[in-house]
């Protein structure tokens, strides 16, 4: 019989346990450890830590949390009877750019998450068929906690790409950019072309050669390019 989730500290266990490469690592700021809290139902702790932001925290391309940059985290664990319930809030500054005039954006992002991490011999409790399938779906969901710790990151990572907008922009309204030649809107509101738009143009210019009254005189410019060109 295995011993009941022991109270003693990591450091106690013989290093031959730990050589599995998903072995948490306790000095990441993003692992934390539920040993203070017991495993007493409804035992609460809460936990407060400011983490350097990992690489990719966000949305690639389009906005995200700089790596390095601080993430403060609030955590409330509770402790229930298959597990760990973590809810939680992460802030922190992310970067991006406007999607409509590519001026950089900066926004506080507030992002909240709760996640269940079980202990790994919940399963072994004699809960009946009927409810273990009934709640399978769940049961996949939940992350298994490790030597009593768990990695906030996928669960951050997730919560913070739910928070963030998948098309930033710099200012509701934002006039974006001239489709023609770039001009930023927003600075130069008057900005317009005089010059009708050459596809335009050449429409015009269709119209023209089909009308009969307007053909001589087409051909004729167009012959006296062709003259130009040649000389
Ligand atoms: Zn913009
Ligand atoms: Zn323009």
């Amino acid at each position: 019989m295995l011993p009941a989730y022991s109270g003693s500290s990591p450091h106690d266990d013989p290093k031959a346990g730990r050589t599995l490469s998903t072995r948490l690592d306790h000095r990441n700021p993003l692992v934390f450890d539920t040993h203070e809290l017991g495993r007493r139902p409804g035992a609460l702790q809460r936990i407060s830590r400011t983490v350097d932001a990992p690489r990719d925290l966000g949305v690639a391309g389009v906005i995200g949390v700089p790596e390095g940059a601080p993430v403060e985290i609030e955590l409330r664990l509770e402790s229930v009877m298959e597990g760990v319930l973590v809810t939680g809030t992460a802030r922190a500054s992310a970067e991006g750019e406007c999607v409509r005039c590519l001026e950089p954006v900066e926004l506080e992002l507030d992002a909240d998450f709760q996640e269940m991490f079980s202990y790994p011999d919940s399963d072994d409790r004699g809960r009946s068929k009927a409810v273990a399938d009934d709640e399978a779906e769940d049961d996949e969901s939940m992350i298994p906690l490790e030597d009593g710790m768990f990695d906030l990151e996928p669960v951050l990572r997730d919560a913070v790409v739910l928070a963030l907008p998948m098309q930033p922009v710099c200012r509701e309204g934002c006039a974006g950019l001239c489709a023609e030649c770039g001009t930023n809107l927003n600075e130069n509101p008057d900005h317009h072309h005089d010059a009708v738009d050459i596809r335009w143009a050449a429409l015009q210019g269709l119209a023209g050669s089909l009308g009969t009254d307007e053909k001589d005189n087409m051909s004729d410019a167009a012959s006296g390019v062709d003259e130009k060109q040649e000389k």
